[in-house]
């Protein structure tokens, strides 16, 4: 049996959000550039958190650290 490596998720290019593997557009920024090829999870719980200002990120959500 084998089991196929990798993540439910795609990440946008443009805002680096991960969405769900069947969506085709971005529901945060409308951008259709996704890619399956990222790595590192960042998940923001709280706004104005260190790690979503490190990051400069904004929003809470599932970011990925890489998009290539
Ligand atoms: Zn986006």
């Amino acid at each position: 049996m084998s089991r196929r490596i990798g993540t439910p998720f795609k990440a946008c290019r443009n805002c680096k959000r991960l969405m769900p593997l069947d969506s085709d557009k971005c529901e945060f920024c409308g951008s259709s550039d996704l890619s399956r090829d990222w790595f590192g999870l960042a998940i923001i719980i709280e706004d104005g958190s260190l790690l979503a200002e490190k990051l400069g990120l904004e929003k809470t959500g599932r970011y990925a650290l890489k998009v290539r």
